[in-house]
């Protein structure tokens, strides 16, 4: 048995009104910013208990808009150094000074005690990404150090479509957040991003800036300086389709992930990464992390060549500080971010996984560490 480390899962029914929908927007004229983004938007906000959504044309994009419209300019905005590059790109580009934050070991998330470790009188902006899909339970302890200093919490988003903490969605913890629809993600419409905010300034902002900063569609004032950053309608139908299938995609998740767990308390060597009480994952990534010493590129090669198992790709492989693109703002002491990243394997989730899938995927992670161990 072949298991790939991603699934991109498209039913042949959601091909099909996916298609025929491409065509009446081609007929019609409308190719962007249209009906159909519009329904993309309130549909994405209403599932994440959010009053408004501005799509855009990517992630990157989503976060990069959410800085201009707070200002960051000059400014220091917090990332965790274990997250994807364009958390830190997005803060550069615009005119932020990046600063690296170490995480909790136990979320892999910021905590309300690795931001204080590095705020300074020009903080403006933390950016907390839910790794995985995991929300740390820290969230409202480090909502309240933001709110006490007048900085703003930003959520990066991109890993979690529909994951909650105690009954409150991804989106609705800080004053904007940032999705993507990139194809790995749990949701996608090919490449597309979408924020969330409650805070009508940074809805209307953004609007201007996906748009050329325009200060309306229609005129060709331009009163920000904007960019390209709009949705098609022809993304947005294919986000909105998929959009549909997001509870039932987490459900297989979290079954995969529930076997996982009890799977991997009868492996030796490897311990699970569990989502913290109160905490609603919807297992973008299984996280686990084998014991100290253990040789990942060793055990990902076995899991491959003996078993046919790709794990998932790392969350991530390197902190960014240890990136040649960031070796300018390196620095600090980050060593707990440095350990996880080195050390943690992603276990394959698929949207439409099978539990033979699952438990083959099991049966090879307790081979392979036993062959790692008996031949270290
Ligand atoms: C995917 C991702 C992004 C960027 O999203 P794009 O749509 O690819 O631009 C940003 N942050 C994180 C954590 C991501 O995983």
């Amino acid at each position: 048995m072949q298991v790939p480390s991603a699934r991109i899962v498209f039913p042949e029914a959601d091909r099909a009104e996916i298609a025929s929908s491409v065509s009446g927007i081609l007929a019609s004229g409308a190719l962007t910013l249209g009906a159909y983004t519009r329904e993309f938007e309130a549909v994405f906000a209403a599932a994440h208990d959010t009053p408004f959504g501005i799509a855009v044309s990517s992630g990157t994009a989503a976060l990069e808009i959410i800085l201009r419209a707070l200002d960051v300019a000059g400014s220091d905005v917090i990332i965790p150094t274990n997250t994807f590059a364009a958390t830190g790109f997005a803060a550069l580009r615009a005119g932020a000074n990046l600063v690296f934050a170490d995480v909790d070991p136990g979320t892999f998330a910021l905590s309300a005690a690795t931001v204080a470790d590095v705020l300074t009188p020009s903080t403006r902006v933390v950016i907390l990404v839910h790794i995985g899909g995991l929300i740390t339970s820290d969230v409202d302890a480090i909502r309240a150090l933001c709110d006490e200093r007048g900085i703003f919490l930003v959520e990066d988003a991109a890993h979690a479509h529909g994951a909650s903490h105690d009954g409150r969605p991804a989106g609705s913890f800080g004053t904007a957040a940032a999705f993507s629809f990139y194809p790995t993600k749990i949701i996608t419409s090919g490449e597309g991003g979408m924020i969330l905010t409650a805070d009508e300034r940074v809805r209307d902002e953004a609007v201007i800036f996906r748009d050329q900063g325009k200060a309306g569609f229609l005129g060709n004032v331009h009163i920000k300086q904007g960019y390209a950053w709009r949705l098609s309608e022809l993304h947005a139908v294919t986000g909105l389709v998929h959009l549909r299938r997001l509870s039932e995609f987490l459900e297989v998740r979290r079954r995969v992930a529930a076997r996982y767990d009890a799977g991997l308390d009868r492996i030796d060597g490897i311990e699970p990464v569990r989502v913290p009480a109160g905490g609603y994952s919807n297992f973008y990534k299984y996280l686990a992390l084998p014991r100290p010493g253990t040789d990942r590129a060793r055990l990902k090669k076995e899991l491959k060549e003996r078993h046919g198992v790709s794990l998932s790709g790392e969350v991530y492989e390197a902190p960014l500080h240890q990136q040649p693109a960031f070796a300018s703002y390196a620095g600090g002491n980050l060593p707990v971010a440095e350990d996880l990243c080195a050390r943690h394997v992603c276990l394959p989730v698929h949207s439409d996984m099978t539990e033979a899938e699952a438990d083959h995927v099991l049966a090879s992670l307790a081979s392979a560490l036993e062959t790692l161990a008996v031949q270290p």
